[in-house]
């Protein structure tokens, strides 16, 4: 089944045919900083099951690890919808909240909780590590 994660004004867009591989809750300082919310979700896809498009600029940045992450956001309404985690090439990170779907599956690891806010918890099972390469 096919699914579709667009920015705000819905001119760049990632559509997956697929459920993602894993989902995970990050609550590190860049991922606060990057969507302006205590923590990011990303769903992860194989890069073969992700079509992109429409026009989209680039930010590069390090993850806590060291490793360099690739940001790709629209130019005209500023999201961010997709990225590129350097620890798992074969992979495309894609913003849980760009596909704006209740049914998407719900994250099974919560990491970089040594950054996270003390008031933010999860009701439902899932792994938790104080640090995450990501
Ligand atoms: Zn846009
Ligand atoms: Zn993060």
């Amino acid at each position: 089944m096919t699914k579709i994660a667009h920015c705000c004004c819905g001119s760049l867009r990632a559509e997956v045919g697929g459920e993602p591989a894993f989902v995970a809750a990050c609550h590190c300082l860049e991922c606060q900083r990057r969507t302006g919310s205590p923590f990011g979700v990303s769903a992860f896809f194989p890069k073969d099951q992700v079509r992109i498009e429409g026009p989209n600029k680039v930010y590069d940045r390090s993850s806590d690890s060291g490793r360099k992450v690739e940001f790709h956001f629209c130019p005209a309404c500023g999201s961010t919808v997709f990225w590129y985690p350097a620890f798992i090439p074969e992979f495309i990170a894609i913003a849980f909240g760009a596909f704006a779907d209740q049914s998407m599956p719900w994250p099974m690891l919560s990491a970089w909780e040594a950054e996270g806010h003390p008031w933010v918890a999860f009701d439902h099972e899932l792994d938790h590590r104080r640090r995450q390469d990501d």
